[in-house]
């Protein structure tokens, strides 16, 4: 499929066709200095061609044709536009329609900057190709996942709800495409890999992925936050930038100019934001220069040692980016000490890696590395121009099934030595009544979960027995019983926390087990081909409720000719939404970023 990846800055603007399985580029323009006398646009083969555009449909109405006539008899099959900022609303790739249009236009304040510039492209290729379909793949999508202690910031929380202050996060696009090529290149499934990717440019963000999902990143609600960059400071004490302000006599855009434009790798080195000049003026002896390297790396790997603990474990760490693809003295700076990781750089490797088109993947870690260093070359536009062929793709799908609701209470499955532990030698799970995936049954045992803080008596165990011992509770359990159980996928269990089990025999202290389920939908394979899903996939449903409009992100496909079609969510989400039984949803959005990209990767 050839699709369209548009890509519009205040002034610039690029346009790629994109086969959306290679990633060839068919054709490529850019233009600069939009609204000045001389704007210039280069094409591949005409790299120097004159154009005047007052505004960005101006641009397009010379650009389209052009790129149009070079793909030859080739049809295009959409056009995916990159957004910056998708605010709340948009965790998935989206359909341009006239509402998406306001709500991109709503999300301004949020991304002054971006925003406008992505809008003005949107509307002024809508109007020059109405007739193809148009998508919004947003930066900060995949960071969707983010869980709440990880996207509030620590103020009060009615202002910050009045005025959209949270972390967003962005690059997500790139973090979620090298992740994916670096699943393929480890041969793993994504969904089994605690990644860090580094994603570093003239902007630079890095992200901890745990098991496929976003769950930390540095830049927060504006692309200010975070790493060193090319010119902005990333963190920094609020209290420093109100005192600059106050002694500087600088109010709001001065400040925000200073610490967006003049303040990073430009601001520390006084030599522009480009790493190759500040690299060379490092190495002839300037103290500014090695400084700013110096504060760079520094701030970097301080994230990769905090984004460690949070996922509690590392398979790998991903360079992209220019400066992440090509700069071995960042990497090699950043890598130091990182071997309590079980990361060994391998240092000839690192020197000669460069990441390219044609060769992306590069391992710079030794072969005894318990995890990997990896330098992938991100390409955003390949990841757009994929997840707009995913949504234009299925189109013409009629999904008509409903899917049933069922709500799960907190529940216990057991191993068959645990289950004689807490009910005596010999003991049998005794099925009590059938649930509705066949084969899975409520048992008449009970137990009590005892916590740090408190114990929950009463807790139903389910049968039959499993390989490992999981405890599935509600996030207001989590709080009663006092544990940090993350959110999981039934059966994963990896780094989960222990808990007490008291029965009428004995009690077991597990070592791990206990989850919050995530929200999840069984199907048959039938019903995976009737939706146009797999195993893995990441959906959204949205929900019929008394003609509430309600959509529940971030659901989980599972797959298995044991299952029958129904979606579970805990007890407090069903709280939370007033879901009541008999309630039912409908797949609305099939477009997770990372796992369309793996099947065209593949
Ligand atoms: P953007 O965020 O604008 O897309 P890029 O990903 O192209 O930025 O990265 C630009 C940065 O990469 C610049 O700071 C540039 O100096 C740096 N860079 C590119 N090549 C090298 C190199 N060989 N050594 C060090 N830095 C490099």
């Amino acid at each position: 499929m050839l699709i369209l990846v548009l890509n519009c800055g205040s002034s610039s603007l690029r346009a790629a066709v994109v086969d959306h399985a290679s990633g060839k580029r068919v054709a490529r323009a850019r233009v600069e200095r939009i609204g000045e006398a001389g704007s210039e646009v280069a094409y591949d083969d005409d790299p120097a061609a004159k154009l005047v555009a007052k505004n960005h449909e101006e641009a397009l109405a010379e650009v389209l044709p052009a790129l149009i006539g070079r793909a030859g008899d080739a049809q295009l099959a959409g056009i995916g536009h990159r957004v910056v900022h998708g605010g709340e609303r948009f965790t998935q790739p989206v359909r341009i329609d006239e509402d998406v249009e306001r709500a991109i236009a709503e999300l301004v304040p949020l991304a002054p900057l971006h925003n406008p510039a992505n809008l003005a492209g949107i509307v002024a290729a809508r109007r020059l190709l109405p007739a193809l379909p148009h998508v919004a793949v947003f930066d900060t999508a995949f960071h969707g996942t983010l869980p709440p202690r990880a996207r509030h910031y620590a103020v009060d929380a009615e202002l910050a709800k009045k005025h959209g202050v949270r972390r967003y996060g962005f690059h997500g696009t790139s973090h979620a495409f090298v992740a994916a090529r670096a699943a393929v290149h480890l041969d793993a499934p994504l969904s089994n890999l605690r990644l860090i990717t580094c994603h570093l440019g003239n902007g630079a963000s890095v992200c901890a992925i745990e098991y496929g999902r976003s769950v930390e990143t540095s830049m927060g609600m504006t692309p200010l936050e975070g790493l060193v960059m090319g010119t902005r400071s990333g963190d920094l004490d609020v209290g420093a930038a109100l005192h600059i302000g106050r002694a500087e006599g600088l109010d709001y855009d001065g400040l925000d100019t200073l610490l967006n434009k003049k303040s990073g790798l430009a601001g520390l080195s006084g030599a522009g934001n480009d790493l190759r000049d500040i690299e060379d003026r490092a190495a002839k002896g300037d103290e500014r220069a090695r400084l700013a390297i110096h504060v760079f790396c520094h701030r970097l790997r301080k994230y990769i040692g905090a984004y460690a603990a949070v996922l509690g474990g590392l398979d790998a760490i991903v360079f992209t980016g220019g400066i992440g693809q090509n700069s071995a003295l960042v990497r090699h700076r950043v890598a130091r000490n990182l071997q309590i990781f079980g990361a060994h750089l391998d240092e000839d490797a690192n020197r000669e890696a460069r990441a390219t088109a044609e060769k992306p993947v590069i391992r710079i870690s030794t072969d005894t590395s318990r995890a990997h260093v990896l330098v992938v070359a991100t390409d955003e536009e390949h990841a757009i121009a994929a997840d707009t062929a995913k949504l234009v793709g299925g189109q013409d799908k009629v999904v008509s099934k409903r899917i049933p609701i069922a709500i799960s209470a907190r529940h216990i499955h057991l191993r068959q030595e645990t289950v004689e532990t807490l009910f005596g030698p010999g003991h049998k799970l005794t099925p009590l009544k059938d649930l509705s995936q066949p084969g899975q049954y409520a048992c008449a045992e009970m137990l009590e979960v005892v916590g740090p803080k408190r114990s929950i008596s009463g807790v139903r165990v389910l049968g039959p027995v499993r390989p490992v011992d999981q405890v599935e509770i509600s996030r207001t359990d989590e709080f009663f019983l006092g544990v940090d159980a993350p959110v999981r996928d039934s059966g994963d269990v990896r780094g989960s926390p222990g808990i007490k089990l008291v029965g009428p025999h004995g009690s077991v202290t597990l070592e791990q087990g206990v989850i919050c389920a995530r929200r999840h939908i069984h199907m048959a394979p039938e019903d995976a081909d009737h939706f146009g899903v797999s195993d893995g996939d990441v959906v959204e449903v949205a929900i019929d409720s008394e003609g509430r409009d309600l959509v529940f992100g971030d659901v989980l496909i599972r797959v298995s000719p044991k299952f029958c079609l129904e979606m579970h969510v805990d007890t407090d989400e069903a709280n939370a939404a007033e879901l009541k039984p008999k309630d039912e949803g409908a797949l609305v959005a099939t477009g997770a970023l990372a796992t369309p990209l793996r099947r065209v990767l593949r």
